[in-house]
């Protein structure tokens, strides 16, 4: 991947990671998100759906940043768009639709199947 597409990701990395820290009242977009699935929830008490809710989001953001984090250091250190997995390069379509992502599509599809 070249300087300059090395560049906008983690322009785009860097504004992502500022809007969850920076907006903790907001709540994000979610929908490039991959890994969402966190079934360990239960829900004991169905008065405070809400709370439940919240902590949830909490959750997903501390582990979106953590992922963000990963993704800018990888940038750093020049491994930034190689899957971990197989190693092979992950297409830049799919690094625009989640710019944190550590793993191919071939990879991630293995990986859920
Ligand atoms: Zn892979």
């Amino acid at each position: 991947m070249n300087k300059r597409d090395l560049k906008k990701f983690r322009a785009a990395l860097e504004q992502k990671r500022d809007s969850i820290v920076n907006a903790p009242g907001k709540k994000p977009h979610w929908e490039n998100m991959e890994d969402t699935r966190h079934g360990d929830f239960v829900d004991q008490a169905s008065d405070d759906n809400e709370v439940h809710v919240n902590l949830r989001l909490l959750q997903i953001d501390a582990k979106l940043l953590r992922a963000i984090e990963a993704a800018i250091e990888r940038i750093d250190n020049g491994t930034y768009g190689i899957c971990s997995v197989c190693e092979e390069e992950i297409s830049v379509a799919r690094l625009k639709a989640v710019p944190w992502t550590s793993v191919c599509i071939a990879c991630k599809e293995k990986k859920s199947a």
